[in-house]
């Protein structure tokens, strides 16, 4: 079956996605099992979006009830899970209102169109420039293509959109030397994601925050990572003792269904009023019950601990493996949001996880990224490292 199904794919999809010659049919928990039956052990969470498992059956129950009573209406009008989502994240927040999408990238669209209209309804017109981090990933459309650091995705979509500067993470003097009369806002990821697991220095977001408040800058955290729990804390902006002025949610929002959340302070917030921004399907009913019980399973399951102390054990256990193996570079990241950079290239380690049952993926070549749901066990971590010891073990002495 999964080799017509890979035939008939590799014929009728747009080739976009460099896909491993697997095909999943089922998953729980932190177990996936493909079309053959084998199982495997997910430290991928389908890049950081299944946080709570696999068929978590208190989502499935959200789901399928909603499913049962209201897929959708439109959002000229009010339904319940999108207002009830709104209020819980407003709660939870330093945020007070929310724009509901359904994709990250279209949730970082609402930021970068919230951060000029607030200075177009300003009268500074000209305030329109967005100034963003190297090695950042901010989405794939035109805007936040342009938005994002890296001249590999922005390669062959020529003209990008007009007004984003570039400047060196964690570089306080460049950033001041940047910043100018034309500065709508400072857009970054508290740790950086697709770029590495590359964390901001704790006194870099503070410097940050008190530049922009200096100039009147707005500050906009994209969280579609970072959020929802994944580093040991709801949203990672928590660790650094500041707060942003916009906030943008994705990936683990609604465990797997699709959604994207701008979240921004009031006064901010405001600029949009009705008509400035919409979405057909952005909080639909069936995607909000999902998102709002994931909600509730994060308070109820004490889930953020969770992440917290077994991402601190999970880390502790790839610096020993570390100390073991010298072509391993660098251990980093926060929760369970990981990373080890190898002195060779990570493909094969992926590979070879995979034909021993567990799946991990692989950034900027040489990055390994772990990014389990945040319910993995420590036996199963253990179980990755020593198998992760003897594919490296075994990838020095061949
Ligand atoms: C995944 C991701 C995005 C893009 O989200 P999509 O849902 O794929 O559009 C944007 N920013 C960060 C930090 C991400 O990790």
């Amino acid at each position: 079956m999964t080799a017509a199904l890979m035939q008939l794919a590799d014929k009728v999809m747009a080739a976009t996605y460099q896909r491993f010659p697997v095909a999943f049919e089922k998953g729980r928990g932190c177990q996936l099992w493909d079309t053959a039956g084998r199982s495997y052990t997910d430290f991928v969470a389908g890049i950081a979006v299944c946080n709570l498992g696999h068929a978590h059956p208190r989502i499935s129950k959200a789901v399928s009830r909603q499913i049962e009573t209201l897929l959708h209406v439109s959002n000229l009008y009010y339904t319940l899970p999108q207002v009830d989502l709104a209020a819980w994240l407003v709660e939870n927040s330093f945020a007070d209102r929310v724009f509901f999408g359904n994709s990250g990238a279209e949730a970082n669209e609402a930021a970068i169109k919230l951060a000029r209209k607030y200075f177009k309804d300003r009268g500074e017109a000209d305030r329109f420039r967005i100034i963003t981090m190297e090695r950042s990933f901010h989405g794939r459309t035109l805007a936040t293509l342009s938005a994002t650091g890296q001249e590999k995705i922005r390669k062959g979509f020529d003209p990008v959109l007009a007004g984003f500067d570039f400047v060196p993470f964690n570089d306080t003097p460049a950033l001041n030397a940047r910043i100018g009369p034309s500065t709508c806002a400072v857009m970054l990821e508290p740790i950086q994601g697709e770029g590495g697991v590359r964390s901001a220095d704790e006194n870099y977001l503070q410097t940050v925050r008190q530049i922009c408040d200096e100039t009147g800058t707005l500050l906009i955290f994209d969280e579609i990572q970072t959020g929802m729990g994944r580093t040991g804390q709801l949203f990672a902006y928590q660790h650094f003792g500041i707060e942003p002025d916009i906030m943008t949610l994705a990936k683990a929002l609604a465990n797997g269904l699709p959604i994207g959340a701008m979240l921004a302070r009031e006064t901010i917030a405001t600029a949009f009023g009705p008509g400035a921004h919409a979405s057909t399907f952005g909080g639909t009913p069936i995607v909000t019950s999902a998102a709002l019980e994931v909600c509730k399973i994060l308070v109820d399951d004490r889930v953020i601990e969770k992440s917290k102390t077994t991402g601190a054990y999970f880390k502790e256990k790839l610096l020993a493996l570390k100390d073991r193996h010298t072509i391993i570079e660098d251990v980093r990241g926060r929760g369970l949001l990981l990373g080890m950079k190898l002195e060779i290239d990570g493909a094969p380690v992926v590979k070879q996880c995979m034909q021993n049952g567990f799946l991990i993926n692989c950034i900027q070549d040489r990055i390994l990224r772990f990014i389990p749901p945040l319910i993995i066990s420590k036996a199963e971590i253990d179980q990755l490292i020593a198998c992760l010891d003897k594919i490296l073990a075994e990838t020095v002495s061949s």
